[in-house]
């Protein structure tokens, strides 16, 4: 392999957005790593000497990618480099120094709010990281980029989803400078656990087969308030309540732990920003941990109604 492109591409390890995304993204402070899922209560229920499980990819000595679950320190789980330390505090006050109430419609919106930042981030650092490296390939002669290419248009599409993701998000910002809680629908899962598993802050599209016309998108939240109960909420514009509602069908028609399963794989389905409890880990067999693995692996491009026990995550 070229050295200039593998240097490239182990840099591209470190290529993030840095920027403030609070409502209006005029901010000029430096972003500080902002955790997307709670730090003090969520993580507290969750983990064990200060250390969560997740997902991380490494590579191969052959340079090729692999992914697996690793223990993270918990100061740096489901952190993301979109917020100055001012507008964290600020903008979820509500939701990191009070209880979560069902009811808070405000709470629940900011809930929401904060995965939209972290997607908008990821969407942000992924288009630049693609762009350099289609950049690279051009600079080295890979390829002629007065030529449609492969890496082109994907780097396009990258940029495009990134700027769909930025629309989505200042419509976001409008409801919530003019306090339009309601701007956002929920549907909250109350799940009974013996301990705390899994949290998770994910915003994802509905690009399943069924829904390839219409595709929407759906804020997922999933965190223990205390070792007996797990939320799972699922939020969605008003406009896009109907497509969601169809997305989470099985989950709205069934109840107790065959619900609680067709949460688990939604989560494996659509998140790579999940947490899970070393103690719960622990419990997991090697099997059990290379199907969530493969079937993490399998969807990461397109999505896929698959079933194994082994998918549950509580
Ligand atoms: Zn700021």
């Amino acid at each position: 392999m070229n050295k200039q492109l593998l240097k490239a591409y182990y840099d591209s390890f470190s290529t993030r957005a840095s920027l403030c995304l609070s409502p209006g993204m005029c901010c000029c402070n430096t972003p500080i790593r902002a955790h997307s899922i709670q730090n003090s209560k969520v993580f507290d229920l969750l983990s064990v000497n200060d250390h969560l499980v997740g997902l991380k990819m490494k590579t191969e000595r052959s340079h090729v990618p692999i992914i697996n679950f690793e223990s993270i320190g918990r100061n740096i789980a489901s952190t993301f480099e979109g917020l100055c330390s001012e507008h964290d505090q600020q903008l979820f006050h509500l939701i990191d120094d009070f209880e979560f109430d069902i009811n808070n419609e405000e709470q629940l919106f900011l809930l929401a709010y904060r995965s939209v930042l972290k997607g908008l981030h990821a969407s942000m650092s992924k288009s630049i990281r693609i762009q350099e490296g289609y950049l690279k390939k051009c600079e080295v002669g890979l390829i002629d980029k007065n030529v449609v290419s492969n890496e082109g248009l994907y780097s396009v599409q990258c940029i495009a989803n990134s700027c769909e993701t930025f629309e989505y998000k200042s419509k976001l910002d409008e409801a919530l400078v003019n306090q339009n809680y309601k701007y956002l629908t929920h549907r909250v899962f109350e799940i009974n656990t013996d301990f705390p598993t899994i949290a998770c802050s994910q915003l994802f599209s509905n690009d399943s087969s069924a829904y390839k016309d219409s595709c929407s998108r759906i804020i997922m939240n999933i965190f223990p308030v205390n070792n007996q109960i797990t939320y799972a909420i699922f939020s969605s514009t008003e406009d896009e309540k109907k497509l969601t509602d169809d997305y989470l069908h099985k989950c709205i028609n069934s109840e107790s732990s065959l619900r609680e399963y067709e949460i688990s794989k939604m989560i494996i389905r659509n998140s790579e920003n999940f947490f899970i409890n070393p103690l719960y880990f622990k419990t997991w067999s090697e099997l059990k941990t290379n199907k969530i693995l493969e079937y993490f692996a399998e969807t990461l491009y397109s999505d896929k109604d698959k079933d194994d026990v082994d998918y549950f995550l509580f």
